[in-house]
């Protein structure tokens, strides 16, 4: 079922204990597109600058990525700068320069306008929701994603673009931070109230949990030798959680608990190598056999 997504495709700055990147194509639409794209359809609406070339759109090409949503416009595509601590788990965003997604208005295709399953990543929630109004028909599942930057400056949008979304997809930091409550079924509880029914709390190293109102379900990281950049680890893992559903077509407390572990296998190969390197030369197969070994990894007799 067709997969549509809104938000950033931006270039990066990235520092971690194990190198720099200064100029880095990335976004959370990007991260997500990809990875969702070994699923199913991705319906990309982004904007990007006169500084984005056919080299860059190029990463999109021979996937299946439509880019009728990603608008030119003058000026320069948005950037974001950041440095990770030597934990790799706390970053410090140094910079982030919206530039055209500052006037940013998406419209989306017609052809968009009836997708099934939508993406709000993190990005403006007032874009967020513009976008949400423009879908014809109800979709199955509306997710969101958003940050810090969000929270902080524009609390009252994102509050209003909540109450129209079926599921929140956030760090443990955001989480806390969004519902005041440092515990975080507790702060599940609080954030059932604002709109979402299902909370995704993405953990870094320590996996991801499912909060539902009837259930919880936790899935660990995969266990990788050397992890280079988590840069993107969040979106990716929403790319394959997301792509996965729309595949599966229903949303239930079995797919619901097998995009997470998607999400999950998805995430731990963007975190290998530097930016969207390590993500443009997987393969389904790979998917498929860190998926069978996760099983293993996760099951036990009782
Ligand atoms: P993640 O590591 O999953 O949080 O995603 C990092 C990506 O999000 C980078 O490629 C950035 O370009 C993008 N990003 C960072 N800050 C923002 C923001 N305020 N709005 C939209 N995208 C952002």
């Amino acid at each position: 079922m067709s997969l549509l997504v809104v938000g950033s495709v931006a270039f990066d700055a990235i520092e971690t204990p194990f190198g720099r990147e200064d100029r880095t194509l990335g976004g959370a639409a990007t991260y997500f597109a990809i990875a969702a794209s070994h699923f199913t359809k991705v319906n990309l609406v982004a904007i990007v600058g006169e500084d984005f070339n056919s080299e860059h759109e190029s990463v999109f090409h021979g996937r299946a990525v439509d880019l009728a949503g990603l608008e030119r416009a003058p000026g320069k595509t948005f950037f974001w700068s950041g440095k990770y601590h030597d934990n790799l788990n706390d970053r410090t965003t140094l910079a982030t320069d919206l530039n055209v997604f500052a006037k940013f208005k998406p419209r989306l295709p017609e052809t968009f306008r009836s997708s099934k399953f939508v993406f709000l990543a993190n990005i403006d929630p007032t874009l967020q929701l513009s976008v949400l109004k423009q879908i014809t028909v109800r979709p199955k599942l509306a997710a969101l994603d958003t940050m810090n930057y969000w929270i902080e400056r524009t609390p009252d949008e994102l509050r209003e673009t909540l109450r129209h979304t079926d599921l929140l997809m956030i760090n443990d930091s955001e989480t806390r931070q969004l519902s005041n409550e440092h515990n975080l079924l507790r702060a599940a509880k609080h954030i059932f109230k604002l709109g979402p029914r299902t909370l995704v709390i993405k953990r870094g190293e320590h996996g991801a949990m499912m909060v539902h109102n009837q259930w919880v379900f936790s899935v660990p990281s995969f266990p990788l030798e050397e992890i280079h950049d988590p840069t993107g680890a969040g979106d990716t893992f929403a790319g394959g959680f997301m792509g996965y559903l729309a595949t599966a077509g229903r949303v239930n407390g079995d797919t619901l608990r097998r995009a997470m572990v998607y999400g999950s296998v998805l995430g731990s190969f963007a975190v290998e190598k530097f930016g969207l390197k390590r993500l443009l030369t997987l393969k389904r197969s790979e998917i498929t056999n860190r998926v069978r070994h996760f099983h293993k990894l996760t099951s036990f007799k009782l």
